[in-house]
């Protein structure tokens, strides 16, 4: 099997090396499949970011491509902080997809008063059970997630593929 078929899947040994494209949990990034591409190239550069109706000014997360406010498409990107507190949280220790070692910790982020998004929901990494508090401050991190060879018009390519997690300001 050439080079470009095989990727490696982190932290799920049963696979082997191989990828099995309808396990893949994670979204195809690259501009021919998502519309919502910039938010992963800005990603890509550090920023975090979602869409603000240019009509209503209404500004959702995740982003879209529509306004959930007022249906119309005029949208533009805006930055979002990078840190955020916990407000609440859950740790997940049993039955866990595979490829997420436990424990998976979800947590309500309060990005406070000046945010264009108040609070939204989000995964703590780098975190072990019983480490994390409310009120704890938290920062964006992004990391890379494993791609696939995909057909772009005929021709086969891997799109590099990133995705973001928030761990705990030491
Ligand atoms: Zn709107």
């Amino acid at each position: 099997m050439a080079d470009e078929n095989r990727a490696e899947i982190v932290g799920t040994p049963a696979l082997d090396g191989t990828y099995i494209a309808e396990m893949d949990m994670w979204p195809l990034e690259c501009q021919e499949f998502n519309r919502l591409y910039p938010f992963y190239d800005n990603l890509r550069e550090g920023k975090f970011t979602t869409t603000k109706c240019k009509k209503c000014g209404y500004v959702a997360f995740p982003p879209g491509v529509i306004c959930p406010k007022c249906w119309q498409d005029e949208l533009e990107w805006v930055e979002l902080p990078k840190k955020a507190k916990i407000s609440t949280f859950t740790e997940t220790q049993a039955g866990a997809p595979i490829g997420f070692p436990p424990p998976i910790i979800m947590a309500w982020l309060d990005f406070g008063e000046g945010s264009p998004v108040k609070r939204m929901l989000g995964r703590i990494i780098n975190c072990k059970e019983g480490e994390l508090k409310e009120g704890d401050e938290v920062k964006i991190v992004v990391f890379d997630i494993p791609s696939h060879p995909i057909e772009v018009k005929r021709e086969t390519k891997i799109c590099d593929r990133v995705f973001y997690a928030f761990e705990r300001v030491k």
